[in-house]
């Protein structure tokens, strides 16, 4: 009988130690797939950068859904893992930034990343078009009110790149800057490249991580999601005349976009320039790049000290001591 008992006992105790070791051989692989993907996509050199030597219809040649769905699963379970160290470590935060042109995905991109974590370690911020109270300010201000604290993710659903972006194909939003007329010049886009550049190394000298995607989609896929959300009755009320609007503008835009990444694109705060015509794959590649700094980083729970652990071991004894 005893015997019999031991066997069982080795029996589960083996089987326990080859889902662990499977778990992370899982675990190993997924990490390395990560670091893959995110460094094929990132962009951290200033000079060579062309948007053209980036295919929106890029998959890595993976083509199987399931394998990518699968995938997805467990990156899910491995950021919530690395989100909890991050808030109970309450040193790091993490900005992550979302520009695209109109139906390329970010929203989401943003529910994926946010559906395996807790919601109170994760704040998202969209930024529509300034308030004139906004206007009224700087435009960093309204963006540096919404930088995560320490332990937290910060989404930003477009951000402060808008400002090199729309307000640069639309000259008439600059006007309405209510900017003194000395400061601007044909060197403004230059210098707003320079602020955000030292914006983005001021917060990380402070501990903010800055990772800034965007999600690189063709003008052909575009049409073809207008097109779905003008045919398909559920898919109606995401349909905005303001996007065909912009569309009008796509080469100007993509222009912006290139300069942009030249000009923002830093060792600290890099650019992921992530295809996203396959809206699986575009998932799969953000969560990548993000599980990718996130175990760079080698985030642990905070160790309790020994005091502390005296305490706790007579705050158990006086619980189970306890009659009821
Ligand atoms: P969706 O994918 O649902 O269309 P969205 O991010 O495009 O989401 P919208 O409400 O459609 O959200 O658009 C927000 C608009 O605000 C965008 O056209 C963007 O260019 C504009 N915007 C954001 N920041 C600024 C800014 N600083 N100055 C001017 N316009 C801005
Ligand atoms: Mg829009």
């Amino acid at each position: 009988m005893v015997r019999a008992i031991g066997r069982a006992i080795s029996f589960f105790l083996l089987r326990l130690a080859s889902c662990t070791r499977l778990k992370a051989v899982k675990r190993a692989a997924l990490v390395s797939e990560a670091a893959d993907l995110a460094k094929l996509y990132r962009v951290s050199k200033r000079d060579h950068f062309r948007l053209k030597d980036y295919d929106p219809d890029d998959t890595r040649g993976m083509k199987d859904k399931k394998e990518a769905k699968n995938l997805l699963e467990h990156s899910r379970n491995l950021l919530s893992e690395f989100q909890e160290k991050l808030y109970a470590q309450d040193r790091w935060a993490l900005l992550i930034i979302f520009q695209a042109m109109d139906a390329a995905g970010k929203d989401g991109a943003v529910k994926h990343v946010m559906s395996g974590i807790n919601p109170q370690g994760c704040d998202v911020t969209s930024f529509k078009a300034p308030s004139k109270e906004e206007l009224d300010h700087e435009y960093l201000w309204r963006a540096h009110k919404a930088i995560p604290q320490r332990g937290k993710i910060g989404i930003f659903n477009r951000s402060y790149y808008e400002e090199v972006l729309v307000v640069r194909v639309h000259q008439d939003l600059l006007n309405a800057q209510q900017l003194p007329k000395e400061l601007v010049t044909r060197d403004i886009w230059k210098e707003r490249y320079e602020d955000i550049n030292n914006f983005e190394k001021y917060l990380g000298r402070n501990g903010v991580i800055v990772m800034k995607f965007f999600l690189h989609l063709s003008k052909r896929e575009q049409k073809k999601r207008f097109l779905e959300r003008l045919e398909m009755p559920e898919k109606n009320w995401k349909f905005s005349m303001a996007d065909v609007k912009e569309r009008a503008y796509w080469k100007d835009y993509q222009n912006a976009y290139e300069e942009m990444i030249q000009n923002t694109a830093t060792k600290h705060a890099p650019w992921y320039v992530v295809p996203a015509d396959n809206k699986w794959f575009t998932r799969l590649a953000v969560a990548g790049a993000i599980i990718h700094k996130l175990h760079s980083l080698d985030l642990q729970f905070p160790e309790v000290d020994d005091d502390k652990k005296k305490e706790l071991a007579q705050v158990r004894k006086a619980l189970l001591a306890g009659k009821e």
